[in-house]
This record gives C-alpha cells, structure tokens and sequence, in this order.
C-alpha cells in the first residue's frame, strides 16, 4: 500500500482541500478528505483523474507545423497526411507512437483511443504478421504506461463506390469479413490496459452494406465502436447523393449506433441526426483544436449533450496535444457560435474529459478519484504563470491551466510523469520526427 496527500484534489466533482489517498496494487484502497499529511507523500498542487483522449492518429503529430503554410481545406491538407502515411512500418511507427503516447501521459492523459487505419506495408501485400501495426501502437502505449483502446479501423473505398487511391491500399483490408479475420488476430492483446474495439472510419471509406459487419463484430465482444461522422459538408453531400441518407441515417441502418458507440466530430447534423446519436444514447467524441485547425466548423455539442449523448474529448491530429484546451475549446467554441457564455460548467467539461471518456474506450473504472478506481492522479502546479492567483478551483483545471502546468502522472499506481521529464521527451521528439522527414 502507497498513501500520498494531495494539497488539494478533486473529489466527486469539487476541489477539495487536504486529500490522502491510499493504493493498493493499480486501485484507490482508501481516500479521505480534509486530513493532514501525516507519513504520505506530499503532492503539492491540485490533483485530478487521468485524462482520456478518445480519438488519436499518433502518426498525425509528424505533421504538426508542418502543414500551415498557405491556404486550403482539410481535403489539401489529407494530401500532406497521405504523404507522411506511405513513409511508416511497424518500427518507425512504434518509435513515433512511443513518444507521441509518452507526449500525452506528460499533459495528464492516462487512456487513448488510437482510431488506427495504417495497417499494411505501403510496397503492396501484408506484413508477415498482418497485425505488426497495430500490434507496435499497443506496445507503444505499454512503453509510455498509458492504456490504449486500438480502434482497428476498416478503411475500404476512396469515397462511396470508388476504390481505395494511392497509399489508402494500405489501410484497405478488401471486405469487411476482411478486416474481421484479421482483428481477430489482435484480440489476445486485450488486458485490463489494452482494449481492442472497432471502427467505421467513415460512410465514405465503409460501403453501405459492408457497415453490420463491423457492428456486429463490435457487438459480440461488446468492445468500443468509434466512427468518424460529418465532418465535412461534402461528406454529407456525397452520402445523400448516392444513398439519399445522411451518414447518421446510413450508421443507424446498419446498427452503427448504440451506447457503445463513439461518433466522431459530429459537426454537420440534422436535427433528425441529433435525436437519433441522443436516443441511441451514443457518445461523440469532439476534437475542438482539430476542428477549428482544420477549419471543419462548430459542431452541435450542447444540442447532442441535450438530446442525451454523452460528449468525450479528442485531439485527433495532434496539432495540439493538451486536454486543458481541448476541455475549454469544447465551451469556449459554444460561446462562439451561441454568443452566451458558460453552456458548460467547468465540472461538465472536466467529467467529459475524464470518467465520461475513458467509459467510452471500455474503461469503466477509470476517471475517479474513489475507492475500487484505477489509481490515476495527475497533479497540476498552482504557481506557474498561468495558473498562479486563479485560486485552486475546477475553474481553474479547465479555463487557466495548460499541458505544461502537470508536474506529475500517476498512471495505474505507477508514476509514469515526473517533473522535468518534459526536456528530454521534446528532444526525442524532435529527432524521431525529423529522422522520419529525412528518412527516403
Ligand atoms: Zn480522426
């Protein structure tokens, strides 16, 4: 058993003062508001969850300040993300992935979703172990000492009725019998820190009539079951010229949509749309600094969180990775579009980011600080420039703190973060990253 006191720590929901808890092996044991130090160890600070980032593409984080250069849409800049795709194999992705999950343990993310479409050799053909992709993101996610829910991804078509183009060959498994076959070869690597679920990448890349047998293949092992859902206007304007649906319509047909499923984005719904995620009772994941630097628009949050959708927190390109502004971007983008201000309390917002999150991946127990939870902790510094005076609030977790504020990740009762960390893990970053441009 390990006891640390935190000076502060948020407790069902409200900071409290003077918090120590007790570990025994990977869980809470015992937690006790307003208590002195005693023999524990002291975590100055504010203490929170874990964080879950439910939609990641580690391989994205190559791109980061890459792709800003002139103008564009998100179609011009899925060419640069294409070109990046062709240059990785199993090793230099799991070099790449290793960081990307260690960058994210650094800000307080404790689960990731990696929505993984990368799966076969760009020379054509299948890596000897057809799995050595996904395989090398869950070894990744071990190295960093996060859990990873592997959202293998059937990826079929270029657009509805057109081949897979280019390097999508790699991501295409044929049918999806297909991809079922061979996520069945993953399925052993599930383990109270690895989840394998499914995913639809999209109505675009997944034939109407191919979409039940992903479901169906989620549904058996009841695993996650994420999908990318309307992100574009084109993506809409495509499925309702060829199937006279909306992709929400197309999703829900073919038993896409249930409480273990995750849409992602969900930008440009319907009204009908937005009754049938909420009446599903599904989650939608947004990605608010994706969306807005990809320039997709504001989605429907507050109207699906009323519908009755449970709303989770992504940073999918990881053009930034901080779940501080990925929480605050999700209101912050609110009051943008309604002009009202404080949708969200800054309590909903940090429930979106933790518990409501890692449920989604399959995690259930994770997100809490109580007894019989996963021992995360991820303890925030209240003298740093940013969040020194705000006072030591939930406020203050969401509307000042930033990535660079955590001095300290417990993941599963191990500290995986320790202060300083940040200077060597940028420097590994830096020649990964630049190693992978160069390399060819
Ligand atoms: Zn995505």
């Amino acid at each position: 058993m390990t006891a640390y006191w935190c000076e502060y720590a948020l407790v069902g929901g409200i900071v409290e003062r003077g918090v120590t808890v007790e570990i025994s092996g990977t869980s809470f044991s015992r937690v006790v508001v307003g208590s002195e130090p005693g023999t524990a160890e002291v975590l100055p600070g504010l203490t929170t969850p874990g964080f879950a980032n439910c939609h990641s593409h580690a391989f994205h984080r190559a791109l980061r300040g890459r792709t800003q250069v002139g103008r564009g849409s998100f179609w011009t800049w899925r060419e640069q993300m294409y070109a990046l795709a062709a240059r990785l194999d199993p090793d230099s992705y799991f070099r790449l992935a290793r960081l990307v999950y260690a960058e994210m343990a650094a800000v307080g993310i404790t689960s990731v979703g990696e929505f993984h479409y990368l799966h076969h050799p760009a020379a054509g053909g299948r890596y000897d172990d057809p799995n050595a992709m996904g395989s090398a993101l869950v070894a990744a996610a071990r190295d960093a000492g996060i859990r990873i829910a592997l959202l293998d991804t059937c990826y079929l078509a270029a657009g509805i009725g057109r081949p897979p183009d280019g390097v999508q060959a790699r991501f295409d498994d044929g049918s999806a019998g297909g991809w079922a076959e061979r996520v069945d070869g993953l399925v052993h690597l599930a383990s109270d820190t690895v989840v394998v679920g499914g995913a639809v990448h999209s109505v675009r890349a997944v034939p109407r009539e191919q979409i039940p047998v992903v479901a169906s293949w989620t549904e058996g092992r009841a695993a996650p079951l994420h999908v990318h859902l309307s992100e574009q206007v084109a993506e809409n304007d495509e499925c309702l010229a060829a199937y006279g649906r909306t992709p929400t319509q197309v999703l829900s047909e073919g038993g896409a949509l249930s409480p273990r499923t995750t849409a992602v984005h969900a930008t440009h719904l319907t009204d009908d749309d937005i009754s049938m995620i909420g009446a599903a009772q599904a989650a939608v994941c947004l990605c608010p600094t994706t969306e807005r630097d990809l320039g997709d628009g504001i989605g429907p949050a507050s109207r699906l969180d009323s519908a009755g959708a449970r709303l989770t927190l992504g940073s999918d390109s990881h053009a930034v990775i901080d779940p501080f502004e990925e929480m605050r971007g999700l209101e912050l983008d609110e009051r943008l579009a309604s002009q009202a201000r404080g949708r969200f309390t800054a309590a909903d917002l940090v429930r979106h980011g933790t518990a409501g999150g890692h449920r989604s991946l399959g995690f259930t127990d994770v997100g809490v600080i109580e007894v019989g939870a996963r021992a995360d902790l991820v303890t925030i510094d209240l003298a740093s420039v940013r969040t020194a005076g705000t006072g030591a609030s939930v406020e203050t977790v969401v509307f000042a703190a930033s990535g660079a504020d955590v001095a300290q990740v417990m993941c599963e009762g191990a500290v995986i973060v320790r202060p300083g960390d940040a200077f060597e893990l940028g420097r590994r970053l830096d020649e990964t990253i630049n190693a992978l441009w160069d390399s060819r």
